[in-house]
């Protein structure tokens, strides 16, 4: 394991910190996440940190830390998950867990999604602990363990037995946001203040079964192709959402132009369908911000070949926006599906507790205004979710603030498949910033 000292600053190199985490295998299932926390653990005392671990599973624990702070600001909390989705088979220019530099970029599974935010929170640490002055207040440190899968042994395992850690915290910094979003020649640097809700939810259909070889109408196979089709061609009903008038608000002001004109339009009530067809790929990317999806992604119930089911099913992966709810979706599926179909909770995530607190917004602006000067801070809902919604219940808002000035040809649609990536360069500008941002927190 690399562990070369650098002259930027401090006693770590956060590219070689980087990829000594890359080279760890996280793959979530399983996730064997303990060897790589361990590596952690030792590198954070080594600086002189606090550490400890929690766990509820000892392959798969949670690596706690603080650095003490001057008694002037409640502590603020640094989180990030170690685990990452599996690279699958193929499709990778650099085999995924050997942390090759090639064309600019550092690449694996997990660049960005996100032991490139891990890097950034442990290297600032670092030169925190080993700087001249305490920060204002305690700095808290946690390091996870299945954000990928669940988050039973990580973060809700945390939150549920030991949410004594966090006391009188009220902020913290995490995924996902500070990375650049391209919107054609413009940028903007998204701030995660909130995000969707996942359910899954079963549709059952019904119809005539019996002999394969009877000639049958109005089958139960007949019946989910109409529902399948209705998914595929019509959206559940736009809702605008407190949280998505503030967003499309701070993004119109952000931006200006006829992208900003038509954001405004529907932030004011105007018709989303309308307004977003009309601003074409930029619109796109507002969509989720303002609908509930729910998207086919398992479908079962056949029997065999000669025999025609009278009952088939589809599992919808749905994405619900905040204040809203699975029966809410069902009832909009109620509506818009023309045949009758049974719907059915199958599993239920929790969503993010209380009204999104945007206080922090102005001191992550100015941290990021000198880190990528053109790309303003806004306020972002996320379409997936993340331990964030654990946090939530404990009344601890996150703010995605692991700041990665990427290029448009990185971008977080890397996160989950193949030819993850980083730019190299982009990464100890990261540490800079993310540090001149927990430095100059005061509650
Ligand atoms: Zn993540």
């Amino acid at each position: 394991m690399s562990e070369a000292a650098s002259a930027a600053g401090g006693g770590v190199d956060a590219v070689e910190l980087l990829r000594d985490l890359l080279r760890f295998d996280t793959s979530n299932p399983p996730g064997a996440e303990r060897a790589c926390l361990e590596f952690l653990q030792a590198r954070l005392e080594r600086a002189g940190i606090s550490t400890w671990m929690l766990s509820v599973d000892p392959e798969r624990p949670n690596l706690l830390g603080r650095i003490r702070g001057r008694g002037e600001a409640p502590p603020l909390l640094l989180y990030g998950h170690v685990d990452v989705v599996p690279a699958g088979s193929g499709g990778w220019e650099h085999p995924p867990f050997a942390a090759e530099i090639a064309n600019g970029a550092l690449w694996g599974r997990g660049a960005l999604d996100m032991k490139g935010g891990v890097a950034l929170i442990v290297a600032a640490a670092i030169r925190l602990a080993e700087g001249s002055e305490p920060p204002a207040g305690d700095v808290l440190l946690a390091l996870t363990s299945d954000e990928e899968a669940g988050s039973h042994p990580g973060m809700r395992f945390l939150v549920e037995e030991h949410p004594q850690e966090w006391d009188g915290v009220r902020h913290a910094l995490s995924e996902l946001g500070g990375m650049t979003l391209w919107l054609g020649e413009r940028k903007l640097t998204p701030v995660q203040i909130a995000e969707k809700q996942r359910c899954v939810i079963r549709a059952t259909v019904e119809g005539r079964g019996g002999h394969a070889a009877a000639a049958l109408s109005g089958t139960a196979a007949g019946a989910l192709g109409q529902l399948l089709a209705t998914l595929d061609s019509r959206s559940l009903p736009y809702r605008l959402t407190p949280v998505a008038t503030v967003v499309l608000e701070a993004v119109a002001e952000a931006l200006g132009g006829e992208l900003g004109e038509g954001l405004r339009r529907i932030a004011g009530g105007a018709d989303p369908a309308v307004e977003l067809a009309a601003l074409g790929e930029a619109g796109a990317v507002f969509e989720p911000l303002l609908r509930d999806t729910a998207v086919p992604t398992a479908a079962g119930g056949w029997v065999a070949t000669n025999v025609v089911p009278t009952e088939l099913y589809v599992d919808l992966d749905v994405r619900i926006l905040p204040g809203g709810s699975p029966e809410g979706v069902i009832a909009q599926l109620e509506q818009l599906v023309p045949v009758s179909a049974r719907y059915e909770v199958r599993h239920r995530e929790p969503a993010i507790e209380g009204d999104a607190d945007l206080s922090l917004l102005p001191l992550l602006s100015a941290a990021a205004a000198a880190h990528e000067p053109g790309a303003p801070v806004v306020p972002w809902m996320l379409s997936g979710y993340t331990d964030a919604r654990y946090l939530s219940r404990l009344g601890i808002q996150t703010y995605g603030f692991l700041p990665l000035r990427l290029p448009p040809t990185i971008t977080t649609g890397l996160m989950h498949a193949p030819n993850e990536r980083v730019p190299v360069d982009s990464i100890e500008p990261g540490v800079d910033c993310l540090l001149g941002a927990v430095r100059a927190y005061r509650g």
